[in-house]
Parts: structure tokens; sequence; C-alpha cells
């Protein structure tokens, strides 16, 4: 990775500090996004339980909730209907960001479905691609990590999301044809870096949903690795049901099951986030 402030970046890097980059000489947190166009396929699920395995490795985490199906906002007992200001008037009215983060396992800056419309608001406006980049400033050396929840598209709000982040998280559902969806992202990248922020790359791909009883779910996995190397995460987060109950009591996984394996696979994935191991 190339830092503006190499020596001061290269100190912090030796001094095992992996979750720091240098804006302007001051260290502030990584933005990181998950994003995949594919619907279901966990993005939701992972910003918040690796959020939450973040905050108990002692990391100070703010997850954004920039899709306007509000499934981030719901997971954590949120009722989206009752939220005065949210990500809608941050991006499209400059509400600062502190006005809408709510404190929960994790800080959350909560949406409703307002943020449908924002795509159109902002389309008029110039900077359009930078509102969530923007908005991020004032915050971001409050936080370790600044997670975003993207939609199922790859629209005006995902490019507000890729524009602002270090990196890029993708899950994965572990079967072949959520396999041919990553061209397609591959390919908004390569315009965001060429046009919006070159420095974006991606962190890591997460094959989730993992069925390791089907030969499919196992082949998943190796075209993934064929295709994508080290990018592919060590921690494959397994098929189980936990994962859609623990947003129906507003919670993480880590919370609703602590000791179970789904929990477990989350903590798994923060340490290697941790390490820095992903690294394009
Ligand atoms: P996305 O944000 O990509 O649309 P979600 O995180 O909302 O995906 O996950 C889609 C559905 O699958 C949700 O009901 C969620 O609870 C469930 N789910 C997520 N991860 C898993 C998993 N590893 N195993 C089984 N179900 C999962
Ligand atoms: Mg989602």
């Amino acid at each position: 990775m190339q830092f503006g402030n190499s020596a001061a970046a290269g100190l912090l890097q030796q001094r095992g500090r992996p979750d720091l980059t240098i804006v302007g000489g001051v260290s502030v947190g990584q933005v990181i996004a998950f994003a995949n166009q594919k619907g279901g396929v966990a993005k939701t699920t992972t910003t918040l339980n690796l959020g939450v395995a973040l905050v108990e490795r002692g990391k100070r985490v703010l997850c954004v909730d920039l899709d306007p199906q509000s499934n981030l906002t719901m997971s954590q007992g949120i009722d989206p209907d009752d939220l005065e200001r949210t990500m809608f008037d941050v991006l499209v009215h400059k509400t600062p960001i502190e006005d809408v983060i709510l404190r929960r396992e994790i800080d959350l800056a909560a949406s409703s479905i307002d943020l449908a419309g924002a795509e159109l608001a902002l389309s008029s406006m110039i900077g359009r691609e930078r509102a969530l980049q923007k908005a991020l400033l004032p915050v971001r050396s409050a936080y370790d990590y600044i997670l975003i929840d993207t939609p199922p598209s790859l629209g005006l709000l995902t490019i507000n999301a890729l524009t602002a982040s270090d990196g890029v998280i993708v899950p994965v559902q572990c079967e072949y044809l959520s396999l041919r969806g990553l061209i397609q992202l591959e390919n908004t990248l390569t315009m965001i870096r060429e046009n919006l922020n070159p420095d974006v790359r991606i962190k890591g791909i997460l094959p989730t949903m993992f069925d390791g009883r089907t030969l499919h779910s196992r082949e998943a996995v190796e075209i993934l690795q064929e295709n994508f190397g080290d990018l592919v995460f060590e921690t494959k987060i397994r098929k189980t049901i936990r994962y859609a109950e623990a947003p129906v009591k507003g919670t993480s996984v880590l919370k609703y099951d602590s000791k179970g394996n789904a929990a477990k696979a989350y903590r798994d994935l923060a340490g290697e986030v941790l390490r820095n191991g992903k690294a394009k």
C-alpha cells in the first residue's frame, strides 16, 4: 500500500497497527465496504458480525447502513420507521453523520427506506460520488474501523461506498452462479480506481453459506482460490440457521450464541482482518 506520509506509516506498521491509515498526517481508521451486487450473500450479516468481533478485540467500530432495505439497522433491533434522521439526510442534506449514529453493539449510522430516494437526489449534484467520503471525514479519527454495508446493486450508493473506502470485502455465496457476478464487481472497481479512488483494493473475498457436505460448495471454494489466490480468506462462513435467528432478537450472532461455531467464524475473520493478511 502507498502512503503519503511513508515514514510515519512505516512506523505504525512496524508497531503492529495495520488498522491505521495516514490521511494528511493524521492517523485514522480503515474504511471497508462490504460489496456484491447479488443479494442474499451475507453482506449485512458480515458487516454486523465482523464489526462486533472487532469490538470484542477492543476496536472502535462504526457500521454504516447504506442499503435502503435497512437490514443492518433492523438487525440491531431498531425500527427504521421510528428514525427522524438517517443516512439519507447525511448524504442529501449534509446532516452531520454524528447526528444519525446510534450506540448499540457497534456504533451504527442508521438508514430507512428514505435512502431509496438518495440515488435520484444525488444524481444531479456536483460531487455526487463523494458525498459519503466527505460525510465520514469528521468521524474517521474516532474509529479504528468504519464498515459500510451496501445494497445489492452497483448504483450510486455502492459507488459512494467504494469511493469512500480503503478496501472492499466481498462476501460470496459458495455457488457457481454467484462466482460469475464477481467479474462485474471487478469491472466497477477498476472504473472507481481510474476515476474516483486510485487506492481502493479488494481486501478479501469471503466464502459464505459454505456447506462442507456438498461437493458443489467445496468446488466453489476451489474455483475462488484458483482465480483469486491469497485474496480468499482462510475463514469460511458455514451455512447455519443461527445467522437468521440472531437478527430476529435484534442482536449479532456473537451475542445471540456467543459460544457457538457461528460466532467463532466471525471471530476468526476478525483475526484475519486484524493481521491485515489479505492485501492486493
Ligand atoms: P445480503 O446483505 O448480502 O443481502 P444477508 O446478510 O442479509 O445478505 O443474508 C441473507 C440471508 O441469509 C439472511 O436471512 C441471513 O440471516 C442469512 N444468512 C447469512 N449468512 C448465513 C449463513 N452463513 N448461513 C445461513 N444463512 C445465512
Ligand atoms: Mg444486506
